[in-house]
């Protein structure tokens, strides 16, 4: 359906289009090498970094025509939106290319002019931004949501608005579409009555519903004018402003209404297919997008700093929990005093025990339970993570907050640990931690998946040598050194496009994509005989060594599998002496898979299955939202591939009580999707779970703990598919 668009009503689109034609990567964000985002964003921290990026771009950025767009937005940074809106759903760009026509058409009509049009009409053609991050089957589904369907949509106000914020557009175009978006939707609405709407937003309100009953949607065909005039009328004075429904309804008859027609839409933004490069940026940006729904459903509310130290993010779940607006705290310069943070005794920080300054300090994420200010006076006790946002030459970027409201019924202070552990570096020496770690593999391992793939992969685990002796002799300072030093040579050593990470302790992993077993274990030779040489200032002439254990992955293996062989091959080269490299394959571990699933089975402190869940995969992390709310359940790590819960409280007696039902747990539930998850934009098919549990703490009685794991798989599964009995 195509709509014959007045030559001057999109006047800020026209000229757009009028330099697509010069559109080249240097205009444009260059997201993808402002972050190592690649294609593979994985957790909070390199979302939130992908944010900042594009802010950072939307201050600095060439601006190509300032006097295009007035300040509004800048015009590189607003194409790429629509070039990213375009790539995830054509049809959603034509709408709000509609949207914006029919919108200043009535405006003008209505006697707005100048900057006022051009701010209307930007909120306009963005005002639908957040879809990009709506999951493929919510987002293309050829059927009325379902209740969680239309909850989980409605999420992608919020995420409009954080990159709207982000991309520091005028504050009238967030007024606008913030507005349109809470008076529309009358769950949330914060207005009493229509006159309390800005007019913008009024205005935008009626054109986009306009657009939308006019054409086709997949579950219903489009309306007439005059029926979608009759249904506006309906709806004047509750949902929409009378006098402007009229004022649309005398416009379009001066002007003749809105021409839906069947036929191609003449634009070059939606006929020009985008550059390699273009495309590259408009899916990094749809990641970004489709992660920060996972952090909109998952935290109570954060915000982001840049490195001025001015807050250019604050989003909506702030502004409930703190009661403080982002027209507000948008571009004031932050200092945690800002919420006079107390401790939770309510004893006011110190300077140098303010997150933000440790953070400054240390360069580390910091994570604090605290006492904020709400506006009204009255304290809330948070749970703040502030994470420092550093590119690839680590420097800072920004500062990000995501705070977790703690007085929300049922949850404890040390309960939230989940993003300590889900941010991707180790502090210590700021290579990738286990998380990110386990995340790479995951995704190396579905791409092995494919019919395609040939070349394998291979890991390297390294474990010095004696460590302990190394703290026992020149202290634990020295020890750290040492670490440093040695991640630092792993890097150097590493050029071929390694992931190097720390496992733990003095445990190192290094994945190798597209090695094989061979030559992985020339490398970990090459680099055993490295670290051999290495000279450390304190350690007064004293030699390092490491032991190595080298696995590649093969056709099954998992990722645990794959790195229990490595770590097999490591503690060979323990017993054969230390300072030496091992490798093995599948059939020579002593839990090769068959072994390793009937010892998992013979287990009887382990609880194993899978089900199939009646959701996506897309969908999958944000039901279980609901789960661990009703569970209490503490988060220990969360990537969309992996969640890893605690459920129950591990006493400081770790001894089991007599109550089965409030035994601790850990779950550790892995998202599969089945097959056709290739294709970016195919709709989703519903996820596979597999599920595990361990007990937490000590527990003498198998039964017992089997009858809990059971009762909790079923509880779960509850979750995802209609109750079946679990036989
Ligand atoms: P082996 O040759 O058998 O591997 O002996 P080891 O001493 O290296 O191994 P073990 O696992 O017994 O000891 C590891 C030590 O590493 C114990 C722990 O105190 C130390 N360690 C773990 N993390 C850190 C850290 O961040 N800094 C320092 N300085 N020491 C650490
Ligand atoms: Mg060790
Ligand atoms: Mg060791």
């Amino acid at each position: 359906m195509t709509l014959k668009i007045p030559p001057a009503a999109s006047s800020v689109l026209s000229e757009l289009e009028k330099t697509l034609g010069e559109r080249s990567p240097a205009n444009g964000l260059q997201l993808t090498d402002a972050t190592s985002l690649s294609s593979h964003p994985s957790d909070s921290s390199r979302v939130l970094l992908g944010l900042m990026a594009l802010s950072h771009k939307a201050r600095s950025g060439p601006e190509a025509n300032p006097e295009l767009l007035e300040g509004v937005i800048d015009a590189g940074v607003l194409r790429s939106l629509l070039s990213a809106l375009h790539y995830r759903d054509p049809a959603s760009l034509h709408h709000v290319r509609r949207t914006a026509s029919v919108a200043t058409s009535l405006a003008r009509f209505l006697g707005w002019d100048g900057r006022q049009l051009k701010v209307l009409e930007v909120a306009a053609l963005l005002h639908d931004m957040g879809k990009i991050g709506v999951p493929d089957n919510v987002l293309f589904k050829p059927a009325i949501l379902s209740p969680d369907e239309s909850e989980l949509m409605s999420l992608h106000y919020n995420i409009g608005l954080d990159v709207l914020q982000a991309c520091r557009v005028d504050p009238e175009v967030l007024d606008f579409v913030g507005s349109t978006h809470s008076f529309s939707d009358s769950t949330t609405s914060r207005f009493r009555n229509i006159n309390e709407v800005p007019m913008g937003a009024r205005i935008l309100t009626i054109a986009d519903a306009y657009d939308s009953l006019r054409t086709e949607q997949v579950y219903r065909i489009g309306k007439s004018h005059a029926e979608v005039m009759s249904i506006l009328g309906q709806h004047s004075g509750t949902q929409f402003d009378g006098n402007i429904v009229s004022a649309l309804g005398r416009c379009c008859k001066d002007e003749g209404p809105p021409e839906y027609a069947p036929g191609v839409h003449n634009s070059t933004f939606t006929s020009n297919p985008l550059g390699a490069l273009e495309a590259l940026e408009a899916s990094t940006l749809c990641h970004i997008f489709n992660h920060l729904y996972l952090l909109e459903s998952l935290y109570d509310g954060f915000y982001l700093i840049d490195s001025d130290m001015r807050v250019v993010v604050w989003n909506r779940g702030l502004e409930t929990l703190l009661g403080r607006s982002a027209g507000d705290m948008l571009n004031r310069i932050w200092t945690d005093r800002e919420l006079s943070f107390t401790d939770l005794h309510g004893e006011s920080l110190v300077e140098n025990e303010l997150p933000l300054q440790r953070v400054l300090a240390t360069g580390r994420t910091v994570t604090t339970s605290l006492r904020a200010k709400h506006a009204d006076g009255a304290w809330k006790e948070v749970e703040l993570q502030t994470v420092p946002l550093l590119d690839n030459d680590q420097r800072l970027y920004g500062v990000a907050g995501i705070v977790r409201d703690l007085g929300r019924a049922g949850r404890k202070p040390q309960e939230f640990r989940e993003l300590r552990r889900a941010a991707t570096r180790d502090p210590l020496t700021l290579l990738s931690n286990r998380g990110e770690l386990e995340t790479q593999l995951a995704v190396q391992m579905s791409e092995q998946a494919r019919p395609d793939q040939t070349t394998p992969f291979s890991l390297i685990f390294v474990d010095v040598d004696h460590f302990k002796s190394i703290n026992d002799n020149y202290g634990h300072p020295v020890g750290d050194k040492v670490l440093i030093e040695l991640a630092r040579l792993m890097q150097q050593e590493m050029y071929s496009g390694e992931l190097v990470a720390r496992y733990g302790g003095e445990e190192f992993v290094i994945l190798c994509p597209d090695t094989d077993l061979d030559t992985a274990v020339v490398r970990a030779e090459r680099l055993r005989n490295s670290i051999a040489k290495l000279q450390i200032a304190d350690m007064s002439g004293r030699s390092l060594t490491a032991s190595l254990g080298v696995a590649r992955y093969e056709s099954g293996d998992s990722v645990e599998s794959l790195l229990r062989r490595a770590d097999e091959a490591l503690y060979l080269s323990k017993d054969r002496g230390r300072n030496q490299t091992s490798s093995l394959k599948l059939g020579q571990s002593r839990h090769s898979r068959d072994t390793a699933t009937a010892e998992a089975n013979n287990d009887p402190f382990l609880f194993d299955a899978e089900f199939e869940a009646l959701v996506s995969h897309d969908m999958v992390i944000y039901k279980l939202g609901g789960f661990i709310t009703e569970n209490e359940a503490k988060l220990m790590k969360v990537t969309q591939s992996q969640v890893i819960l605690q459920i129950g409280r591990v006493n400081f007696i770790p001894y089991w009580g007599k109550d089965v039902a409030s035994q601790p747990v850990e779950l550790e539930l892995n998202i599969g999707k089945k097959v056709g998850g290739h294709n970016p934009k195919a709709v989703s098919c519903n996820a596979k779970i597999t599920v595990q549990m361990k007990p937490k703490g000590w527990i003498r009685q198998p039964e017992i703990f089997q009858q809990r794991a059971k009762q909790l798989f079923k509880d779960l599964r509850a979750f995802f598919v209609a109750e079946t009995p679990l036989t």
